[in-house]
């Protein structure tokens, strides 16, 4: 049945949904959410019990204050909660000196005056046997950087959003939607609802709920690895830093020419250190049936532990599957729909979580028609087209 008519509709309760809805909610304004199935859950971007959060950010130095009020934002939450959502646990960068990786790091670390340490291979071997960064890389270290937990934030922030007055709709899909004069009208499964404003951030699926003006996202599979090593104490937290590789490796033409490669440690006794490919990623079809892990994808991991993490070569691995909803510059998609008045959308390119309550403060900012306190000109979708 339909509700009555709500200021904003929100389309995905995950990551970005659930942020915006708790802000949204906080600041008085009426909100409804949909969600296809009930997160936090596996079928999304969200999954996998850690997500790397650090600031002097080798994506670029815009992002840079965006994650200093992140972070502290995230400490807010756990007050307010009572939930730990955040441990410390260093992150360092690892590659040439040259490569966008660690000079984005030094100029983002420098540039904000981070915390931050610039070592040579040598030094990060010496630091972390289990490192074998090869000579001529360098590394930049930021000590405060940490790990958050997905899951329990995603679930923190859906109750926090509940709490505040947002109505919140599980296993009730989003089917289509239309941008009327004035507002916007989406139908799910069990009606349709008049809303104000529309934000679709449904992960992989809003390329497909944006029709033609989602042409320029592409969802990407992630084939996450859980490996199980020789001497866990040497991989549990505390005792390595999450690790992020920028490895010079011929591409695909006009691709990047560095392969990119993280690991995480292991979080709790019995747990298995976390690695994965960050670009070169294959297509991924959220309406495909089948998502089996191949061999060729285990064995791209291997090589990578092999050369550069050797202690964990041939240690029994797990894998499992996750998505990214990238843009063709990496950077997100944040704001109004090309051409549209009404419709939102939020695509986080595979490094968003981090960010998720300043991002729920900018969505809920734009939605309400206020200028957010970031320069967000260049997260603009209609950039693509
Ligand atoms: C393996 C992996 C590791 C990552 N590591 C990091 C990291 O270390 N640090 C970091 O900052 N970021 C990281 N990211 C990226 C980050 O997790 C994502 O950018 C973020 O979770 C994306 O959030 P989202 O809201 O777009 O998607 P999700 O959190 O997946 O939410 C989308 C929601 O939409 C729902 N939905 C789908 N279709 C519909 C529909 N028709 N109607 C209603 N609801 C629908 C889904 O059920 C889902 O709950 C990682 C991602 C992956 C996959």
């Amino acid at each position: 049945m339909p509700t009555s008519r709500t200021d904003v509709i929100v389309v995905g309760l995950g990551t970005a949904g659930a942020a915006t809805c708790m802000e949204l909610a906080r600041r008085g304004v009426s909100v409804t959410g949909f969600d296809a199935l009930r997160p936090p859950h596996r079928r999304g971007s969200h999954h996998g019990e850690s997500r790397s959060i650090r600031r002097a950010y080798l994506e670029g130095t815009a992002y840079v204050p965006m994650a200093m009020r992140a972070w502290r934002l995230w400490r807010r939450l756990e007050r307010t909660s009572g939930q730990p959502l955040l441990v410390t646990t260093g992150n360092l960068t690892i590659g040439p000196p040259d490569s966008p990786a660690v000079s984005g790091f030094v100029a983002s670390a420098r540039t904000y005056g981070i915390d931050h340490r610039e070592m040579t291979a040598a030094e990060v071997r010496r630091q972390w046997p289990q490192l074998a960064v090869p000579d001529g890389f360098s590394a930049g270290l930021e000590r405060k950087a940490g790990i958050l937990f997905p899951e329990r934030a995603v679930t923190v922030m859906l109750s926090e959003a509940e709490r505040a007055g947002a109505v919140l709709r599980f296993a009730e899909p989003a089917l289509a939607w239309e941008e009327r004069t004035g507002g916007v009208r989406v139908w799910t499964p069990s009606g349709r609802y008049e809303g104000g404003r529309l934000l679709l951030c449904a992960g992989s699926r809003t390329p497909q709920l944006l029709g033609e003006e989602g042409g320029a996202l592409q969802p990407k599979r992630v084939v996450v690895h859980w490996i199980a090593p020789p001497e866990p104490s040497h991989y549990r937290l505390g005792a390595l830093p999450v690790n992020f590789w920028q490895i010079p490796s011929p591409g695909s033409p006009g691709g990047s020419p560095y392969a990119e490669f993280y690991a995480l440690p292991i979080l709790q006794p019995g747990g298995r250190l976390k690695a994965a490919a960050h670009n070169r990623l294959k297509d991924f079809d959220p309406s495909a049936a089948a998502q089996e892990v191949a061999k060729e994808e285990k064995k791209k991991i291997r090589r990578f532990l092999g050369s550069f993490l050797p202690e964990l070569n041939g240690g029994d691995i797990r894998s499992d599957l996750c998505t990214y909803t990238l843009t063709p510059d990496g950077d997100f998609a944040l704001g109004a729909a090309a051409g549209r008045d009404n419709v939102f959308l939020a695509a986080l390119a595979g490094h968003g979580f981090k960010f998720a309550p300043v991002l729920g403060e900018i969505l809920a900012d734009r939605l309400t028609g206020q200028e957010p306190s970031f320069d967000t000109a260049m997260f603009a979708p209609d950039r693509f087209r």
